[in-house]
């Protein structure tokens, strides 16, 4: 055991063990190892969490700093993230399977979203309108209080910091809880945001399950705003916990999104696009393109296409560069994923290539299937795994009504040459993102965010300037 690692909390800068020394494993997925100890959270470590944020946000220097220096002291903790780029990868390939290539990826992203929002509170500092009744009024964007974030295991520093960065940016003090299954990246990231000389408080990491960890920072009335990323079943029990105190919420949940792949697509770029928003992360990724709709004049080739593509995708270690595929995050997600794949069996799915690997290994290989009933449920739940649902359409209409007949709406995708076809088809698909011709970009200028089951509110550029500040109108008479 003494190569295990101890992922503490980070409170007042401190890594500390919880109050009452409790502890949990943590799994490498490809390995099937634990190989790290985090400290469980308990309530009163929450609290403490919060009295630290809370202490830090009334009486620190962080919400009280100028704009110029906040800015730069969050481009330090970038720097650093920076430096310590292959270490936070590693952690993240270690703690969920995630190919070294793309955890590189995504803390290169993590670091621009700090970057990003650093210069965006600097340089988007309110609105000021000459009135025609000789008075003059502006906004002034002050930041809300304390912050609670609450992020998941699959994308395990990035989404954090899509939290942790706007957050902090508009002056708040920020506590993250990661998900109970990654909590490795983000609490170093705790300890570099130490290293970068943010004052105590300002970022807490706070270890633990979701409850109670989670929820008493959901339902605490010294918490102002809550922002979660997670699945849509845990989203309505933290508004209903934010509820009791009336802080607003920011929900990024659940998806099922459309991919649709029109007759005058250019197949190649259709095929590339299809595989890696299905298969790209083990299918566990919110805006995955789990459901695949297929013009039927080229229904059979394409899949022919998709299959081979996906068969050829290299499976193994994270951390083999050839590596394209991994193992499942979670024994507990692997369970869940394999059931799904069964079902689709049973209810009389055509698996067309993919099912469990049979190795003991925590890896369904890339699964596409078709011939399942509109109702059947592997093709309207989300599995948040590498299994493709197909179906086939006939026209532009059918196409729309097909992708929007889900609860979920976070994205959606569309393959065509056609630039009339394209502007219309996005503009009527339900869904907060539409990509077209094209798969994952992001311009953190631009909302981001689902409607019903995917959530609630949008984050991104002036979106997170709402949420994460206290909007206030200064009118005085000239
Ligand atoms: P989850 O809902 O099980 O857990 C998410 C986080 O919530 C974890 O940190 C967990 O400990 C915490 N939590 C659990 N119960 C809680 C409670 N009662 N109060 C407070 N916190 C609680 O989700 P998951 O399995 O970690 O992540 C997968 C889900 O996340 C999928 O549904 C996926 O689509 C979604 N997701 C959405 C987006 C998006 O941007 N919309 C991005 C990534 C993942």
């Amino acid at each position: 055991m003494s190569d295990i690692q101890f992922f503490g909390h980070i409170i007042d800068n401190e890594e500390v063990e919880s109050i009452d020394g409790k502890r949990f494993d943590v799994w490498n997925p490809w390995t099937r190892e634990v190989w790290a100890q985090a400290a469980e959270g308990s309530e009163k470590d929450a609290e403490r969490a919060i009295e630290s944020a809370r202490r830090a946000f009334d009486e620190g220097p962080w919400p009280r700093m100028g704009r110029v220096e906040r800015a730069a002291a969050i481009h330090r903790l970038a720097d650093l993230m920076e430096e310590r780029a292959d270490e936070l990868a590693r952690l993240d390939s270690t703690n969920m399977a995630k190919p070294f290539a793309q955890a590189k990826h995504d803390v290169a992203r993590s670091v621009w979203n700090f970057r990003f929002f650093a210069d965006h509170q600097r340089d988007h500092v309110g609105e000021v309108y000459p009135m025609d009744s000789g008075h003059h009024t502006y906004s002034e964007f002050g930041p809300a209080g304390v912050v609670a974030a609450i992020s998941p295991w699959n994308f395990p520093l990035m989404m954090a910091s899509w939290k942790i960065a706007p957050a902090i940016a508009w002056g708040n003090t920020c506590i993250i809880k990661p998900s109970e299954d990654t909590p490795a990246s983000v609490t170093m990231l705790g300890r570099l945001a130490a290293e970068a000389g943010f004052p105590p408080g300002v970022l807490n990491v706070l270890n633990g399950y979701g409850a109670p960890a989670g929820a008493t920072l959901t339902g605490d009335d010294r918490v102002d705003r809550v922002t979660f990323t997670g699945s849509s079943t845990t989203g309505k029990h933290v508004m209903a916990s934010a509820a009791t105190h009336l802080a607003p919420v920011s929900l990024e949940l659940g998806g099922k999104g459309a991919n649709i792949v029109f007759e005058d697509a250019d197949v190649d770029n259709a095929v590339y696009w299809a595989v890696e928003a299905i298969f790209r992360n083990a299918g566990q990724i919110c805006l995955a393109g789990s459901r695949l709709f297929v013009h039927s004049s080229l229904y059979d080739s394409f899949m022919a296409r998709f299959v081979e593509a996906a068969e050829a995708l290299t499976i193994g270690d994270p951390f083999d560069p050839a590596t394209k595929f991994s193992s499942l995050a979670s024994k507990r997600h692997f369970d869940k994923v394999v059931s799904y794949v069964e079902g689709a069996k049973a209810l009389g799915g055509t698996i067309h290539t993919g099912g469990v690997a049979d190795d003991g290994s925590w890896v369904v290989r890339p699964t596409i299937i078709d011939g399942l009933a509109l109702d059947a449920a592997p093709y309207c739940e989300e599995i948040f795994g590498p299994v493709c649902v197909v179906n086939s359409f006939d026209t532009e209409e059918e196409a729309v009504h097909l992708a929007n007949d889900t609860r979920y709406g976070l994205n959606a995708m569309l393959f065509t040459e056609n630039l009339s076809r394209a502007h219309r088809v996005a503009s009527r698909l339900r869904a907060g993102t539409v990509w077209v011709n094209c798969f994952f970009i992001r311009d953190l200028r631009t909302p981001f965010g689902g409607v019903g089951d995917s959530g609630v509110g949008r984050e991104g550029g002036n979106f997170s300037r709402e949420f994460f500040t206290e909007p206030k109108a200064v009118v005085m008479q000239i």
